[in-house]
């Protein structure tokens, strides 16, 4: 499988990793990709599908604007974000990568054609270059969730997003059952085989490096939204609710078994409340269920009161990552692809089976996790009301917490045979989601999306 841990998870901004990480990437790499920039007259961005459906609600316009100036997801500070849109909309004019200056309209250069679905995937964009002698170059992205995007080549031809040669690894995979048959011949575990695959890209420093900085990252972004409160943006005046309830979560007046429960609940809910606030967050696998992995973590590194946690973290990523990497080869982590399952329902398994391997689960102990964790998100829609990563989105990630810690229990105490094998629940999950009608794949057009709204306009 070419693809990498740090391929799954990316250092980013919210809301969306589909919808904001993907087409700021998409609209940096296609100017990267024009040879003649210096002669550019007019640049235009056509959204398709969910992008131009949802794309106001998940911040798109303002990514593909950034991506254009050349900003990157990893490296643009989100405080700094407000005023570069806000020059770029008193002056019209755009800075093509920081340095060729071009007149850009916001209403006629960035269009949104919510009626049109490009062939490839729901979340399509065209990007049009105009020089001054009239002719054009032009460019289809698609941004396949988790910030993964592929040009239009690329999909049909079934290759990623990154430009890495082809290697070799010591432990290649396309299904559980072969990595499982991996683990039977090496007798080692799975993160041990995740990070020997790591080791042909990178030194065992760099690795722990890249991985330590992950949680960094994570850990900072739950004590951010565990401290600040107020309303989100985008006019549904959602407030904050994770500082004010953190407050009294440790209060142990009164105190009930399920407590540390809600802790975790709140873990999750901070970070995506951080990330519907567009902070820096990172995609696990992708923005809309960013929460949940931080949150088990902490739960694991602080509450578990491990021996070693720092060993322990590794372990979790590592093995998150490898369930990751299956749905997103074998079924998909977009939400406007799939729906919700593929996006928390995912990200529940990823945790599970992190938080077992963490624990000291056996390889049959991890997929036990893992395809309970996706199994009881089967069918799950994605219908964020008002197009925004917030409701459902933030509680879901606190109910796909503790349902991640539920199935590292169940699957703990189990002997790790089981009827459903995660490759059978990661094709289910991938008919489920064909078989899903478009208006609950991040459309905003069913669902909560269409109800709460329709029953706010009645009261008004
Ligand atoms: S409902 Fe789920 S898939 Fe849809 S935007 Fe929210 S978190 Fe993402």
């Amino acid at each position: 499988m070419d693809m990498r841990v740090f391929d799954l998870f990316k250092i980013g901004v919210g809301p969306s990793s589909s919808h904001t990480v993907g087409p700021m990437l998409a609209a940096r790499r296609f100017l990267l990709e024009c040879p003649d920039l210096f002669k550019v007259r007019q640049v235009q961005v056509a959204l398709y599908g969910s992008l131009a459906l949802t794309g106001l609600g998940h911040a798109t316009d303002k990514a593909v604007l950034l991506g254009l100036m050349g900003e990157t997801p990893q490296d643009i500070d989100p405080a700094s974000i407000d005023d570069k849109l806000s020059t770029l909309a008193s002056s019209g004019i755009m800075h093509l990568l920081g340095e060729y200056s071009v007149k850009f309209d916001i209403l006629d250069d960035l269009l949104w054609h919510k009626k049109e679905v490009l062939p490839g995937h729901p979340n399509g964009m065209r990007f049009t270059l105009t020089r001054n002698d009239g002719s054009t170059f032009d460019r289809v992205f698609y941004s396949t969730g988790g910030g993964f995007i592929y040009s239009e080549e690329e999909l049909q031809q079934g290759s990623g997003s990154t430009t890495r040669p082809a290697v070799t690894v010591p432990y290649p995979f396309a299904t559980m059952a072969e990595l499982l048959a991996h683990g039977k011949r090496s007798g080692l575990s799975i993160a041990t085989m995740l990070r020997a695959n790591e080791l042909v890209h990178c030194s065992d420093d760099e690795l722990d490096a890249g991985l330590d900085r992950l949680w960094n990252v994570m850990s900072h972004c739950i004590e951010r939204g565990l401290q600040i409160t107020g309303e989100l943006p985008g006019g549904l005046h959602v407030q904050r609710r994770a500082a004010k309830l953190w407050l009294t979560a440790n209060d142990l007046t009164n105190a009930l078994p399920h407590d540390g429960m809600h802790k975790v609940s709140l873990y999750a809910m901070a970070v995506n409340e951080e990330n519907a606030a567009g902070g820096r967050v990172v995609t696990a696998p992708t923005n809309g269920a960013a929460g949940i992995i931080p949150a088990i973590l902490r739960y694991y590194s602080q509450d578990c009161k491990p021996s070693n946690p720092e060993l322990g973290i590794r372990q979790f990523l590592l093995v998150a990552a490898a369930i990751g990497m299956l749905c997103k080869k074998n079924a998909s982590i977009s939400g406007a692809e799939i729906g919700c399952q593929g996006e928390v329902g995912v990200a529940c398994a990823m945790a599970a089976a992190g938080l077992t391997a963490a624990l000291g689960g056996s390889n049959e102990q991890i997929e036990t996790a893992a395809e309970i964790g996706i199994e009881h998100h089967l069918g799950m829609t994605c219908d964020p009301i008002g197009g925004l990563v917030q409701i459902p989105c933030i509680e879901r990630n606190g109910m796909g917490a503790v349902k991640a810690i539920t199935a590292a229990s169940l699957a703990l105490k189990s002997d790790g045979i089981h009827h459903v094998s995660l490759d059978q629940v990661i094709e289910t999950m991938r008919q489920t989601g064909a078989d899903m009608q478009a208006k609950y794949k991040e459309t905003s057009l069913g669902g909560l999306a269409v109800h709460v709204i329709t029953v706010n306009h009645a009261a008004c």
